[in-house]
């Protein structure tokens, strides 16, 4: 009997034991995660020394939204702090507010440790600039719409999601969603998905436990939009992108009205940290 309970007893502290160093790793696992926000959809997030660009690399760019100041856009593309040492580039669609193709291309020229991981229509643009030496570090990642794909790059996870993009006109565009994994964190970015139920039904974010969502603004501004955002996305914290610097601030007003504590992205080079 004595020796029932006392292997009982050791059964009990190993679990304990167990129990405590997996809370433990999973405590540790959690860092700061700051978001550096670059223009229009465009952003730099880091972690313990990782960083990811997403949308970052415009340089025409579409005139009623934000480009990426000239002096932080060399820095981009010839690797200087803060953004050198990027591991993976990201781009939701090939429109000019998100994505230039010489830009990308010279980004990875002077930055032999990254990637480009995107759609059919940015890598094959990206490959039209003809350059030998980066061809190796072009990844080409295209789900079905609705659907996901899961790569990790330089330790950092990322999920591909395939969200169509608003109006029509562009439902030929490939647009990806990411779900980006940093400091323990989950970071949704969603390209210029349309407002549709369907679009995110089969995704399953709701269950994904998101923790920063980075929306364009019209995901704020109407009911359904809110809808999707509220039911279907459920994310601790919000970040307001794409926004028309005309009429800025009458649009941070109506976010803040549903969303007071929102980061609303106007300023290049605005910071917060999660
Ligand atoms: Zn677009």
């Amino acid at each position: 009997m004595n020796l029932v309970r006392k292997a009982v007893s050791r059964l009990f502290a190993f679990l304990l034991t167990a129990a405590l160093f997996v809370c433990g790793a999973a405590a540790q696992e959690k860092a700061t995660v700051e978001i550096t926000y670059i223009a229009n959809e465009g952003l730099m997030i880091s972690s313990g020394g990782k960083k990811v660009l997403i949308d970052a690399l415009l340089r025409e760019g579409l005139d009623e939204y934000q480009r990426v100041p000239s002096d932080q856009l060399e820095k981009i593309e010839t690797g200087r702090a803060p953004f050198d040492k990027v591991s993976v580039a990201l781009v939701s669609h090939f429109h000019k507010d998100h994505f230039d193709s010489a830009s990308v291309a010279r980004f990875l020229e002077n930055n032999p440790q990254a990637t480009l991981a995107s759609s059919t229509q940015v890598v094959e643009a990206v490959r039209k600039e003809q350059s030998e030496k980066i061809r190796q570090r072009i990844r080409e990642v295209m789900p079905d719409w609705k659907q996901r794909v899961q790569h990790s790059f330089d330790g950092i996870e990322v999920t591909f999601l395939r969200i169509r993009h608003t109006h029509q006109r562009n439902y030929g565009v490939h647009n990806l969603g990411h779900i980006i994994r940093m400091g323990g964190k989950k970071f949704l970015h969603i390209g210029d998905a349309e407002v549709l139920a369907e679009n995110f039904i089969s995704l399953g974010l709701d269950k994904e436990g998101i923790d920063v969502a980075l929306l364009p603004f019209w995901f704020l501004i109407s009911d359904a939009g809110r809808a999707v955002v509220n039911d279907q996305i459920k994310p601790r914290h919000i970040v307001a992108l794409h926004i028309p610097p005309q009429g800025a601030e009458m649009w941070a007003r109506q976010i803040k009205a549903s969303y007071p504590d929102a980061m609303i992205c106007a300023e290049p080079m605005q910071k917060r940290s999660f």
